[in-house]
């Protein structure tokens, strides 16, 4: 981990422990036996590997049960399931099976109830697969697991939830099974390390474990199996492991498991419930200073003292994810995010909770090796994220003032919708809004304090209007002349042009196709020709009697962007499909560029909450340097395009910069590169607040 980094994540992995690191090198370099050989290196390798698999029986009082080594915890569920389903199928061969069902805990890890599916096809033994429901506080329900429990052949629940932390009632599940013959898994994985687990003496069949989430590599886990309990290997080979688990060990994975162990005995590198506990609260205590309104949505005492799981009314889980990530902390969403759209979490839709609160939850998740000081600057960074949220007008509450200057564009799956803001004179429109955007919009507008002086529609979008009516009403004082006198496209009915000080918007009406009347607006520099056009449709849809009477060497700012061209010309038109050049600079090559391209831009796409808090680019002598988020692109455009001068642009993962490239390399710009990989690819040389410190120029 370098040090610039708050590793908050640990419920997803965990660095290897410094002496967990040096025990695998030893099992790699020196002591690198084959256990199963009979010489003495190999002895000595197998000393090893039977001292950690002791140490491990010993922590988890596995008493006369077996404990295997795996390559973690996916194949010791695989290989718990198969074992359980094929002693089922025996059962039904003999006449003896009455089971007819195989349940799981609803928030059970993915990788239980898909092999529970998987095995049960394969196997042919066609039982129902069933989610045992969870209540408010993902809890399994007890009252309908005894009433199932009888008809169960396999029962599979966890022992804390990897994305609430939620520690199961354990006992209360043992007692619900009652009298019934099933067999039972148990997840350990989120357990390990951080609550006492004493399997002998327990009707637990089967519990799997895993190396990473515990500050060992990647590659080793453990399952234990309780002395009687059928078994199946899953890969079958020379015999390894009592031939339970065949295949060379892992030896690396066993000695670095195996100095995690030791360390987890010494008590002197993992802090203890208590103090895990002190330091979980001082992160909720922070959460709830940056974030006004935030919630938790599990009650703390509920879960694992290392992880908390919280969702900020108005904030997306993605949007905290690079908020945290440009503070260079990082989080997880509590849900499972596609590119396009965030999946709400099924943990938290099991427990019934709302659904902005499944759909916008982080977690957050602390291994138990962590210090004070490590909490301390974990602290002082979530601080820091509610700071740049609220000088950026993005808070829940207490927002500061902001100065809102030219096009600001936000977009809603596709749709765009335009602010045009004047700091001079103090005026703003809106063009194209979306009834969903109003919360945002008027919590902006509240914040620059400028009157709203129209809300204008392109294409007569019954939404335009509607959520021109929500933010009069929301703002009465700042928007009350954009409801007034207008007409059906919202324009000021009397006016041939809107006075924005130092720009003025006019209108070019499009006709009425559909019956619904459509407008172009056309932004200009006092006594010049107009450098920007909003349009209802992209320049190739656009009818050429209406082209005609546009302006052939404006910009094109349509209403509609699914293809992300950010903007068009006409030129586009003569040529829609021609190939889109690809500029992209790997990061070594960095001080090459640097050397070809003195004059060279460096430009940040980044949003300006991410920018107060890291100014990453003090690296390789780059420079000039200049802040132009994604969304504010369409006012640096004209003169880019003007006066072309090499390009870098830049963003978190290079996806932004990516975009604003091509946009400009579709434009005809040909020396616009984007950082590949973006600034998560470059070493770390950020400082917390240096943004402060250096202000980018913001455009
Ligand atoms: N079970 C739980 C509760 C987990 O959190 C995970 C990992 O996210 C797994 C199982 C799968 O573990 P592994 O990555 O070792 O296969």
């Amino acid at each position: 981990m370098d040090s610039m980094e708050i590793y908050l994540d640990a419920n997803a992995t965990t660095p290897v422990l410094a002496q967990a690191a040096r025990a695998a090198m030893q099992a790699m370099a020196d002591d690198f036996g084959n256990p199963s050989s009979v010489h003495s290196t190999g002895l000595k390798a197998r000393a090893m590997m039977d001292a950690t698999r002791e140490r491990a029986k010993a922590l988890l009082d596995t008493g006369s049960g077996q404990l295997l080594f795996v390559s973690g915890a996916t194949e010791g569920i695989q290989t718990a399931v198969l074992s359980a389903l094929h002693a089922l199928r025996e059962r039904r061969d003999g006449g003896d099976l009455q089971a007819e069902l195989l349940l799981y805990g609803a928030t059970e890890h993915k990788a239980v109830p898909e092999a529970l599916r998987h095995w049960n096809d394969v196997l042919g033994l066609g039982l129902q697969v069933l989610a045992i429901p969870v209540d408010r506080l993902g809890h399994h329900d007890l009252d309908w697991l005894r009433r199932e429990a009888p008809r169960a052949g396999l029962v599979c629940t966890m022992a804390a939830n990897n994305e609430t932390g939620v520690i199961s009632d354990l006992a209360g599940i043992a007692a619900a099974l009652g009298s019934s013959p099933c067999f039972w898994m148990v997840d350990g994985v989120q357990a390990l390390g951080k609550l006492p687990l004493k399997l002998a003496g327990t009707r637990i069949d089967y519990a799997p474990f895993s190396g990473h989430k515990l500050y060992a590599p990647k590659g080793i886990g453990l399952l234990y199996v309780r002395e009687g309990a059928p078994f199946t290997p899953l890969m079958a080979g020379g015999g390894q492991e009592g031939s339970r688990r065949s295949g060379t060990e892992n030896m690396s994975g066993i000695a670095a498991l195996g100095a995690v162990l030791a360390a987890l005995h010494d008590g002197q590198t993992f802090r203890d419930h208590a103090t895990l506990s002190v330091y979980r609260q001082r992160l909720a205590d922070a959460l709830l200073d940056a974030f006004p309104g935030l919630v938790f949505n599990v009650p703390l005492d509920q879960s694992l003292p290392t992880t908390l799981n919280f969702a900020v009314p108005g904030l997306s889980s993605r949007l905290l994810q690079d908020l945290f990530d440009a503070a260079e902390c990082r989080i997880s969403g509590g849900s499972a995010c596609s590119a396009a759209k965030a999946q709400p979490s099924f943990v938290l839709q099991a427990m019934g909770l709302p659904d902005w609160q499944a759909a916008g939850a982080v977690r957050l998740s602390i291994g138990p090796a962590v210090d004070k000081a490590f909490i301390d600057e974990a602290c002082a960074r979530i601080r820091a994220c509610g700071e740049s949220l609220r000088r950026n007008c993005m808070s829940p509450a207490d927002n500061l003032a902001v100065e809102g200057e030219g096009i600001t564009r936000f977009t809603l799956e596709g749709a765009c919708c335009y602010l045009i803001a004047d700091a001079a004179a103090k005026r703003c429109v809106l063009i194209d809004p979306l009834p969903e955007q109003v919360p945002r919009l008027a919590q902006l507008l509240a914040c620059q304090g400028y009157p709203l002086l129209a809300v204008l529609s392109t294409s007569g979008d019954a939404l335009h209007a509607e959520a021109r009516q929500l933010l009069a009403e929301e703002l009465p004082s700042l928007g009350a002349d954009c409801v007034q006198d207008i007409d059906a496209l919202g324009w000021p009915a009397p006016a041939t042009s809107i006075d924005l000080g130092a720009q003025q918007l006019s209108r070019v009406r499009l006709g009425s196709p559909g019956d619904r009347p459509q407008q172009a607006l056309l932004l200009s520099r006092e006594g010049q020709a107009p450098h920007i056009v909003f349009t209802p449709l992209g320049v190739e849809e656009l009818p050429a009697e209406a082209l005609a009477q546009l302006p052939a060497h404006a910009l094109f700012a349509p209403a509609q962007d699914a293809a992300q061209t950010l903007a068009q010309t006409l030129a586009q038109r003569a040529a829609p499909d021609s190939a889109t050049p690809d500029l992209q600079l790997e990061a070594a090559q960095l001080a090459e560029f640097v050397a070809k391209y003195p004059d060279a831009l460096l430009i940040d796409v980044r949003e300006p909450y991410e920018q107060f808090l890291t100014n990453n680019l003090e690296l390789a002598g780059l420079g000039p340097r200049q802040a132009v988020p994604l969304s504010r692109l369409l006012n640096a455009l004209p003169d880019w395009l003007a006066a072309p001068r090499p390009l870098l642009l830049y963003c978190r993962s290079g996806n932004r910069s990516r975009q604003a490239a091509q946009a400009l390399a579709r434009l005809g710009h040909t020396q616009a590169w984007s950082l590949s990989g973006g600034l998560a690819l470059l070493p770390a040389q950020a400082a917390l607040g240096a943004a402060l410190s250096d202000p980018a120029l913001m455009v």
